[in-house]
């Protein structure tokens, strides 16, 4: 008999999760993308003998990335618990290898220490390694009324960590009934409202608030609007670590697109898709109304690909507004998809320079609050101005692993929040203001001493803006993280995996359920291999 054949549009990390999954299942998959290599928003830019990891570099879980590493033909264990007992009992840890026995087959991956140094604007820092111990010490120096609130703030969010992500952090929520089912523990757990406000019931501290809020940020959510279910993040952290892939997260994906190719799949690159190909189960004229089938995928070039089922791991918006003509979809209508708020953008730049006689206060990941919090996280989700002051996250990889600059050299990159380009933020004209945020953000990292004499010493500089999610990516108002995650755009109000308009399409990756952010990515391609078994009866 001859296999069922699969097409994912995408190469980011979910659409590479899911091919393995796929491949495991028994289909032959080809996943098509549009640039010429692999790994989407982790794409990798080399240039002037630097290697840049263009997007995530803070791996979380990587239990999860041994899942997908251990899978093979036919045994694709969709069965097995999500969280074995083994997976909750195991140490933090503190140093060596990560990873388990098949990750290490395709990248060697090791613990960060700390997780973060979080520099205030006062030039005074936070170093957070999950270890309650310092983090008590820590809290104790900035404001030791917030002790036992700390005490508290740990309680709670545990059980939302447990409640919340371990329960169902792979459950999917296909309809309202699923999602009411368990709105009563979220509300005893006051998990609810919104993160920001959430931890101003345990800590009076204006820097220690933010410590403990600004993580949504790595995911595109804004601390003031997120869910408090977010708090979680700070769990999943403190359990399972923060990790770098040495060589950069790029060795990882290349790790998960040679593990696709040894269970058969097929990389296609410079295959962009131009539109999923869909008739009536009928074979008649498609109607408004009819049920319809995905069937394929046109590229841009014209070529036509046949398939029994297509998964979409690009952007939800353009997935559905550009590659699906609007006769049929009923459900994800372009008034819907407007209607949803999209995360944030990013100005990130990357930048290598000169280390000789340097000596550096920074960590692998620094996140550079500025003076103000709330009122900056207005400016970019809100008003979507681009303000005079910014926040940034400045990681630097050649702290751990050399390698990724010439000798003598460090590579970084430094990631500044901006607004996205739906309403006013499409004012902002980033062939002006991006060269400028690039020169004022650098001159930034020299004059206050993170970085002393950068400017002198750079030997390589360049960044994307908002256009390059927007005009590379395809996503939409230049979105850097899919739809905002917010309480009216989680569980099942987030883009379906399974699609509601057309039978055989499913989507993955950071736009649907879950959500952002890699092991989310991973999470949501094993949520959509169970749905694709369940209607394929192979489960
Ligand atoms: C700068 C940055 C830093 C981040 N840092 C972290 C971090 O430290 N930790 C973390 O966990 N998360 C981080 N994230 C979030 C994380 O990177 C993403 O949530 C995740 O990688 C998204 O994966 P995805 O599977 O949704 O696919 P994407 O990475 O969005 O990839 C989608 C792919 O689809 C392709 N595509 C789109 N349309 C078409 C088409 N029509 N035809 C063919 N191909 C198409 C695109 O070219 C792209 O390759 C970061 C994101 C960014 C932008």
């Amino acid at each position: 008999m001859t296999s069922r054949k699969a097409i994912i549009i995408g190469s980011g990390i979910g659409g590479l999760a899911l091919g393995i999954r796929m491949q495991s299942l028994g289909f032959d998959t080809t996943i098509l993308e549009k640039l010429d290599g692999p790994g989407g928003r982790a794409y990798v830019r080399r240039v002037d003998g630097f290697t840049f990891d263009m997007g995530p570099t803070v791996i979380t879980v990587p239990n999860f990335i041994e899942e997908l590493f251990a899978l093979e033909r036919g045994q694709p264990r969709l069965d097995q618990p999500d969280f074995p007992d083994a997976m909750l009992r195991e140490p933090r840890v503190t140093a060596g290898i990560s990873g388990g026995p098949h990750t290490s087959r395709y990248a060697q991956i090791i613990p960060i220490l700390p997780f973060y140094r979080i520099y205030f604007d006062d030039g005074t820092f936070f170093d957070y390694d999950g270890d309650p111990a310092h983090t008590r010490a820590q809290i104790q120096a900035i404001e030791p009324g917030d002790l036992e609130g700390y005490e508290r703030f740990h309680a709670d969010a545990k059980a939302i960590f447990e409640r919340g992500f371990l329960e169902l952090g792979y459950r999917y929520f296909g309809n309202l009934p699923s999602l009411l089912a368990v709105v009563p523990d979220l509300l005893r757990l006051d998990a609810v409202r919104t993160l920001f406000s959430f931890t101003g019931r345990y800590f009076k501290s204006d820097k220690l608030r933010q410590v403990f809020s600004f993580e949504p940020l790595l995911i595109g959510g804004n601390p003031l609007a997120v869910p408090a279910i977010y708090a979680m993040i700070h769990f999943v952290e403190k359990t399972w670590g923060i990790h770098f892939a040495m060589g950069g997260t790029g060795a990882l994906v290349r790790g998960f697109v040679r593990k696709f190719e040894e269970l058969g799949g097929t990389m296609r690159y410079n295959s962009e898709a131009r539109r999923i190909l869909i008739s009536d189960p009928r074979g008649g004229t498609p109607s408004r109304y009819g049920r319809k089938v995905a069937r394929g995928v046109e590229l841009a070039n014209g070529e036509r690909l046949r398939a029994d089922v297509v998964i979409s791991n690009g952007d939800y918006a353009t997935t559905y507004m550009n590659l699906i003509e609007p006769q049929y979809r009923l459900f994800n209508t372009d008034a819907r998809v407007r209607r949803m708020k999209q995360s944030m953008s990013l100005l990130v730049i990357y930048f290598g320079f000169r280390a000789d006689g340097l000596s550096l206060d920074l960590r692998h990941h620094n996140i550079i609050l500025g003076p103000r919090y709330e009122e900056l996280l207005r400016d970019i989700f809100d008003r979507k101005i681009l303000a005079g002051d910014f926040s940034q996250y400045l990681h630097l990889p050649t702290l751990t692993d050399p390698s990724l600059a010439p000798p003598g050299h460090h590579a970084a990159y430094t990631l500044v929040p901006v607004p996205n380009k739906a309403g006013d933020g499409a004012r902002i004209d980033w062939q002006k203001e991006g060269p400028r945020l690039m020169d004022t953000v650098l001159r930034f990292l020299d004059e206050r001493g993170y970085i002393p004499g950068l400017c002198e010493r750079i030997v390589h500089k360049s960044f994307i803006s908002p256009d390059y999610f927007e005009g590379t990516l395809n996503s939409f108002v230049g979105n850097a993280f899919g739809p905002e995650p917010r309480l009216t755009q989680t569980a099942s109000f987030r883009p379906h995996n399974r699609s509601e308009d057309i039978e055989r399409l499913y989507l993955v990756g950071a736009g649907t359920q879950p959500g952002g952010g890699t092991p989310s990515v991973m999470m949501s391609a094993k949520m959509t291999a169970r749905l694709i078994a369940q209607d394929f009866g192979l489960s």
